[in-house]
């Protein structure tokens, strides 16, 4: 079974970091991953195919993620996206999860797959 993983992130570094972990999380599935590198780029993306799962970073430019969760729950458009950010907006959490994100999680430095392995647990996407 093949799994199509959106990420959506400004930083060349993060997608890079994200990229690297995703082989061994979901070790015994094929990826088919594609990136964007903006929200406006992101939502081309997502119009335009189905994701299993989309990666996305809030603080970017052209579109913020804010702006991408909204374009698509105007649309209807429905994705697990699991929201990926350094946002210290107190509450962007409670905001994303209103505009239909499945998860939050902060980023950290090295990367902890910890919270984002529960995530995919409790969604059952593990
Ligand atoms: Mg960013």
């Amino acid at each position: 079974m093949s799994l199509s993983i959106l990420l959506v992130d400004d930083s060349k570094i993060v997608r890079k970091v994200i990229a690297k972990e995703l082989p061994i999380i979901f070790r015994d599935q094929e990826l088919k991953l594609t990136e964007a590198t903006n929200g406006e780029e992101a939502l081309t993306y997502l119009f335009a195919n189905n994701y299993d799962l989309v990666f996305l970073d809030l603080t970017m430019p052209v579109k913020t993620g804010y702006e991408v969760l909204e374009a698509l729950k105007e649309k209807g458009v429905r994705a697990n996206i699991i929201v990926l950010t350094a946002d210290i907006q107190p509450d962007a959490e409670k905001i994303v999860r209103e505009l239909g994100a499945i998860g939050y999680i902060k980023k950290e430095r090295p990367f902890n797959t910890n919270p984002l392995m529960k995530i995919l647990q409790d969604t059952g996407m593990l």
